[in-house]
């Protein structure tokens, strides 16, 4: 497992923490343990201590200077099974003892002999006497306010103390080997959990542009994992999706000025055939420079196009005013429909409106919106050009959807009473080079990128263009944009 791996440190977090837990909780069993089997052995010893005391200063006691064990018995039934009892006199030196104790005697310090003779209990904790730990109590009994004897007990702390060890023994044992079962536990678990992972970086190796069709498999339970599929799937569709809009825009350029190029080829060499009088050649000359504007058009929109999407095109906003723009370009307008006899007509324009905008591309986005029309009507048809000031609620951004903000629009509606669009072309005719009839287009000069320059030109300036068209009937050209007041 390498070390700057997720496994790794997933792990090594894991059995750190283990680690942490196991380690107080047992330091505090263990201290609590033998806190509590230490003060156990001092009650008792007290207990003790508090009896022999009472009984030994008892009128009736029948509690003699014989062998203290048979005192104890005789007076109090009691068997002070592993106790060591002796007794001193108040100046500390020692009288009987307990027959088990036989020639040792319990030591007393100067200073808890000190405390016995102002009346104090002292505890202590002995390892002279061999190799038992000895806990001891001097006990003062006091008569007539006088210390007269004082009772020591001890009692041996073997026991506490090998239960004690038993005890650190079986954690210094466990908690290791619950920490090592742990490691390889959360080994297995980092790597079950992060399996997938290693197939997600498979896959994404292996994907090229020439496979974005392959996905990950998902998974079958919802979890952060399979939502990381999920993404990962979604952004190779949208890659997918990219890529063919490339090949499918390459293959339409090419093929948009192939077909120029063709009559071209088709017409200078028709014209080689044989000698041709001046008024043919001028003929041909002027069908040939016909297809050369087209292609001209075709390479000026695609460069216009492509500096757009890499932002090479700099707007150049100021105040305009856009009542004037579409009042100036409908006089123009009207001259290349009269031809058609096709009428062109504004609504509405008495309010001066005014956004924040580049004139020039402002100018081109409705130019091309009513050559459109002009293109796409029948003679004798109707263009109207209606302009208003629309206020809409926004929404403020995808984090607050409830946060909604108030914003003013200039919108423009250019109808005609032309063929129409159908409901499945609505949405397409955005695209570059989507034409619905490409021959009627292309009679009409079209080169199926007009409308993507004006969906360009309308979301540069934090608006947007759609449609709304009934086939046969006619097509609206919706465009919203930003007022500024
Ligand atoms: P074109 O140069 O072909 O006109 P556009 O991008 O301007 O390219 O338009 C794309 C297609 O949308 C056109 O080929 C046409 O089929 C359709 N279209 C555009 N404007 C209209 C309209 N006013 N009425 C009907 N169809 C339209």
């Amino acid at each position: 497992m390498h070390f700057r791996s997720l496994r790794f440190k997933l792990t090594l977090w894991y059995v750190l923490i283990l680690g942490i837990l196991l380690i107080s909780f047992s330091t505090l069993l263990y201290l609590t343990l033998s806190k509590s089997l230490h003060r156990d052995v001092d009650n008792k010893l007290r207990s003790l201590a508090d009896l022999v005391a009472s009984e030994s200063s008892s009128p009736s006691s029948k509690f003699g200077f014989g062998n203290i064990d048979q005192t104890l018995e005789a007076s109090m039934n009691l068997k002070p099974m592993g106790k060591f009892i002796q007794v001193l006199d108040e100046s500390g030196k020692i009288g009987r003892r307990s027959e088990n104790m036989k020639d040792i005697q319990l030591p007393i310090s100067l200073q808890t002999l000190k405390n016995a003779s102002h009346g104090i209990i002292t505890f202590e904790t002995h390892r002279a006497l061999g190799n038992t730990p000895l806990r001891i109590i001097t006990y003062p009994v006091k008569e007539n306010h006088q210390v007269t004897r004082i009772i020591q007990i001890a009692s041996s702390l073997e026991d506490v103390e090998d239960a004690l060890n038993k005890l650190l023994i079986i954690l210094i044992i466990s908690v290791p080997s619950a920490l090592l079962a742990a490691s390889l536990g959360g080994q297995f678990l980092a790597n079950k959990a992060l399996k997938p992972v290693d197939r997600i970086a498979q896959t994404a190796r292996m994907i090229t542009s020439k496979n974005l069709n392959q996905r990950i498999q998902p998974l079958k339970v919802k979890d952060e994992i399979s939502r990381l599929i999920e993404t990962f799937n979604e952004m190779i569709s949208r890659l997918d999706q990219s890529f063919n809009q490339i090949k499918q825009f390459t293959a339409d350029a090419s093929h948009e000025l192939k077909t120029p190029l063709t009559i071209l080829k088709g017409e200078v060499e028709v014209a080689l055939r044989k000698k041709r009088s001046d008024s043919e050649y001028t003929q041909i000359l002027e069908s040939n420079l016909e297809e050369i504007n087209r292609m001209s058009k075709i390479v000026d929109d695609l460069l216009w196009l492509s500096k757009a999407d890499i932002g090479e095109i700099r707007l150049h906003k100021e105040q305009i005013n856009l009542t004037k723009i579409i009042q100036e370009l409908t006089e123009q307008m009207s001259l290349l429909a009269q031809p058609k006899k096709i009428h062109i007509q504004t609504t509405n324009h008495q309010e001066e409106i005014h956004i924040l905008g580049d004139a020039l591309r402002i100018r081109e986005l409705f130019l091309n919106l009513i050559d459109n029309g002009i293109k796409y009507t029948e003679e004798g048809g109707q263009i109207n050009i209606h302009l208003l000031k629309e206020t809409s609620l926004q929404v403020k951004g995808p984090l607050f959807p409830m946060d909604k903000k108030e914003m003013r629009f200039a919108k423009v509606v250019v109808s005609d009473t032309g063929i129409g669009i159908s409901n499945e072309d609505r949405e397409k005719i955005f695209n570059r080079f989507y034409r619905v009839d490409k021959a009627r287009s292309r009679g009409q000069g079209g080169s199926g990128l007009g409308l993507s320059i004006c969906k360009w030109i309308a979301e540069a300036h934090q608006g947007e263009i759609f449609v709304e068209s009934e086939l046969g009937k006619g097509s609206s050209f919706i465009v919203k944009l930003p007022l500024h007041e």
